[in-house]
């Protein structure tokens, strides 16, 4: 990590924390449900689909799984009432992972179980890779039972290749990510050209095994690969979608959309939006060179 990453990790703290809230407005969807809700009807206005992510991870109390269960059937129910294009994407640790893998995958197969009731679709965010053989694990006894859930894979990792086989055998649905987790070289690729590669690999496999994908990405350089592969194989428009985050490369979502394609927007909120913002920037420094641009409109 360089030197200045190091000043920002050590010098953002003491950011205040309404200038956070500014900048952090145009990443998160705001702090209630019904904030959530009007972005998520704006962005089906424009063409956009969009799944709800309640910010929180890392939960150590039996009680914050059990309100995030609670917070996630209200964000279901919501969706279904407003009719809107939308699904929802949730992370292992907040329902549980680090206190008892039994208790997460009941809390998750709750969620799931209420999404099929409205046929809709509950995608299984990746955390760091301490997590993922068991989120993995917990993915493949749910995918047993159920049509409606989908994990997702992070081309940084050395593993993905031979965990994408495995899952495209299962006839998994997934979204393809480069992986947000500062992990050791020992794990993953720390050339970016070579997470690159990857993806395109991955892309590729999954198109080939007729898997559903979701490409999650804002490089136009993946973006391209994954348009060549589904030209290539002539991949059907319900085989793929494009993924973005809110507030993130809106032009290219904007060409894509344009060109007939599917894309889906990731919209965060909820109450814990500034534990949120300051550990993706600990975690991952480029997202604070990406907020400081957003701050001063830098391209
Ligand atoms: C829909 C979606 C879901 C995701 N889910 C997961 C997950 O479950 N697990 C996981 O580990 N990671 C997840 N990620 C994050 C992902 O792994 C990457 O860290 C992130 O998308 C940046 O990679 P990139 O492919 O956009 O390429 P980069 O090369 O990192 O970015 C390309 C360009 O996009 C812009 N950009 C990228 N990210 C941001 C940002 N946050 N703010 C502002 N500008 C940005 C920059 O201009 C950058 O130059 C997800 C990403 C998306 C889009």
């Amino acid at each position: 990590m360089s030197l200045f990453h190091n000043l920002l990790i050590k010098f953002m703290p003491l950011v205040p924390k309404p200038i956070v809230k500014f900048v952090s407005k145009r990443y998160v969807a705001g702090a209630t449900l019904a904030s959530a809700i009007e972005t998520v009807k704006v962005l089906n206005s424009e063409g956009t689909v969009a799944t709800l992510d309640v910010l929180g991870e890392s939960s150590i109390r039996r009680e914050e799984c059990e309100a995030a269960v609670n917070e996630y059937l209200q964000v279901l129910d919501s969706i279904a009432e407003h009719r809107l294009d939308c699904n929802i994407s949730l992370k292992p640790t907040q329902l549980g992972l680090l206190l008892d893998e039994e208790l997460c995958y009941l809390n998750i197969r709750q969620i799931v179980v209420r999404a099929a009731k409205y046929n809709n679709f509950v995608r299984i965010d990746m955390e760091d890779a301490q997590t993922t053989s068991a989120t993995i694990k917990l993915f493949l006894r749910l995918h047993k039972e159920f049509s409606n859930v989908g994990l997702v894979i992070q081309a940084c990792l050395r593993r993905s290749l031979d965990d994408i086989n495995v899952l495209a055998e299962a006839g998994a649905n997934l979204r393809l990510c480069k992986g947000i987790y500062n992990e050791t070289r020992a794990l993953a690729f720390k050339d970016p050209a070579i997470v690159n590669y990857n993806f395109s690999l991955l892309i590729k496999k999954m198109l080939q095994a007729k898997c559903y994908i979701g490409i999650a990405t804002h490089d136009e350089k993946i973006v391209w690969a994954g348009l060549k592969y589904i030209n290539q194989f002539n991949v059907e428009k319900s085989q793929y979608e494009f993924q973005m985050l809110l507030g993130v490369e809106e032009e290219l979502r904007k060409i894509l959309l344009a060109g007939g394609h599917k894309v889906r927007v990731y919209v965060p909120f909820g109450i814990k939006w500034y534990a949120y913002s300051m550990r993706r920037l600990k975690e991952n420094p480029k997202i604070a060179v990406y907020i400081i641009k957003a701050f001063f409109r830098i391209k």
